[in-house]
């Protein structure tokens, strides 16, 4: 089947999708983005999603490029224009194009807007998350506002294609001896005593959207969250550690820089967060 993606205002093949070379998310990486799992042809929290893309574009002053309820239409068309069941809708929205100056460009000039989706293999993801994940650390490099989540992922990308060399899913920034996230997910441990703990999230992380639905899973399961900077003794320590994003919902940490975690295998809270997810996450209208 061959895909097709929405590039401001048209939906083309995807093969021949493109945006102009003076884009500035192509030029400045100028821009933010999302990315929503598609579950049963779903949209996953797609209300918060669109708050968190909101927030994002007010913080880099680049206007919303069109109504929250046409960008509904939008995604919903894209999925399913790919037939997506289980899978991701991607929406990315620049600054525009223009003539190539680090000054924004005038007022009048349109936000860029691109929306991709693709069928993601359910089966192989809970398989991955049956077997826990390995992690490896590094120093986190990145600028102080990555709680605005834009294109501009270098040090992300880095630091993932270093964990992939390692044989490892993931890598945890650390700061200070202390586990700001990973390269693409919000880091987790359980301690030897049993407290889930994740850092706060006013700074220094992307408020993730799994994250703050985990929140309220724990709380349905009567386990509680403590928010806190955790550090990489500590979850060298830990009885369990895991990740969590819109596209991995929950994966087990198995090891961590080459030690093993726990028992070395994934735990009974990083389980039943991932098992009660779905009861408590917002399946979004088709
Ligand atoms: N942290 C970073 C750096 C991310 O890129 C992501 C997701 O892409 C997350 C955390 C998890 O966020 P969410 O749960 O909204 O997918």
């Amino acid at each position: 089947m061959s895909r097709v993606a929405y590039v401001n205002g048209l939906y083309v093949p995807h093969a021949e999708a493109a945006v102009h070379v003076e884009d500035r998310g192509y030029q400045f990486a100028d821009g933010v983005y999302e990315v929503c799992e598609v579950r049963g042809g779903r949209m996953v929290d797609e209300r918060r999603h669109m708050e968190r893309l909101q927030r994002s574009l007010r913080e880099l002053r680049i206007v919303m490029p069109m109504s929250l309820a046409a960008l509904g239409v939008v995604l919903r068309e894209t999925i399913r224009r790919n037939r997506v069941r289980e899978g991701m809708v991607y929406l990315q929205v620049t600054r525009g194009v223009a003539r190539r100056d680090h000054y924004f460009p005038a007022p009048d000039t349109p936000p860029s807007i691109v929306v991709t989706a693709r069928s993601t293999d359910a089966a192989k993801a809970a398989a991955a998350a049956a077997n826990g994940a390995a992690i490896i650390t590094v120093p986190d490099n990145r600028w102080e506002r990555v709680d605005i989540k834009t294109v501009g992922l270098l040090p992300n990308v880095l630091a993932k294609q270093a964990a992939k060399e390692a044989g490892a899913r993931e890598a945890w920034f650390v700061r200070d001896g202390v586990v700001t996230e990973g390269g693409s997910t919000n880091a987790w441990i359980v301690t030897a005593a049993g407290a889930i703990i994740t850092r706060p999230a006013d700074s220094g992380i992307l408020r993730g959207i799994t994250r703050t639905v985990l929140f309220e899973v724990a709380n349905r399961l009567g386990l509680t969250v403590e928010e806190r900077g955790f550090t990489l003794e500590e979850a060298f320590a830990a009885r369990e550690a895991f990740i969590s994003s819109a596209s991995n919902v929950v994966v087990p940490i198995v090891t961590i820089d080459g030690k093993t975690i726990g028992d070395g295998k994934p735990g009974p809270v990083a389980r039943s967060l991932r098992d009660s997810f779905y009861n408590v996450a917002e399946f979004a209208r088709k």
